[in-house]
């Protein structure tokens, strides 16, 4: 759209801010939210988790996870979660392009080694039925389309069923629900190098540790891990 013609469109159905609805510009929020999301500003290098200081935390240092890059750019906080609640239990859409066009600005930022694919985290087909789309996927097609990189068609499968990781308690019942939960396609594994998963928001990690060992046995070489926000370990 030239630029006349996007001034006319926004002029005729002006972009709201999903969270005050305020003016929006370029994105659906208005620059106050968007100053105000809660940046992380010392992420662990093995996990994203917050620091005061040092390069990555105590538990990293001692089983440094298998990815090679984290890039996560927010806290679970106010008002980060309420954009990903929008999207997941009120199907608000609008918030997915919003998530996806902030994590696609924070890696472009924080220097982009463009992966061969992104792989958003699967959810199984039952969960996916039930509730009609995967909100990762919706994170990462936004992402997609700003970075210019495709994402990996069926690289990823969730072969069984798992009980809500948030309806858990503690990192190890976590580990336990999803160890094994994943399988990658090693046709299409073997070919790729370098691919970057999507989840919405990363808790214990379980989750994506899960899938990337589940990439790399298929012959994944390098993984990367982006996720919009970084809970606090409950
Ligand atoms: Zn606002
Ligand atoms: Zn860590």
């Amino acid at each position: 759209m030239n630029n006349w013609l996007r001034i006319g469109h926004e002029w005729l159905l002006p972009r709201q801010c999903l969270l005050c609805r305020g003016a929006a510009s370029g994105i659906d929020l208005c620059p106050g939210c968007r100053r105000a999301l809660p940046r992380i500003e010392n992420p662990c290098q093995g996990c994203g988790t917050p620091l005061r200081s040092g390069r990555r935390c105590a538990p990293c240092i001692q089983h440094p996870p298998p990815f090679d890059r984290v890039r996560i750019p927010y806290l679970y906080a106010d008002p980060v979660n309420a954009l990903i609640h929008a999207l997941k239990f009120r199907r608000r859409l609008a918030a997915a392009s919003v998530l996806g066009s902030l994590l696609g600005a924070h890696l472009k930022d924080s220097g982009l080694f463009p992966p061969q694919w992104i792989v958003p985290v699967p959810l199984h087909p039952k969960r996916q039925r039930e509730r009609g789309f995967n909100q990762s996927m919706e994170i990462a097609r936004p992402l997609s389309a700003c970075l210019k990189v495709p994402i990996a068609p069926r690289l990823a499968r969730r072969t069984r069923p798992t009980v809500a990781q948030s309806s858990l308690q503690g990192a190890d019942s976590r580990r336990r629900n999803v160890r094994g939960a994943f399988s990658a396609e090693t046709r299409t594994a073997q070919t790729a190098a370098h691919v970057a998963i999507v989840d919405d928001v990363v808790t214990t990690g379980a989750t994506v540790i899960a899938l990337a060992l589940a990439l790399k046995s298929a012959g994944v070489t390098r993984i990367e891990l982006w996720s919009i926000a970084r809970a606090s370990e409950p």
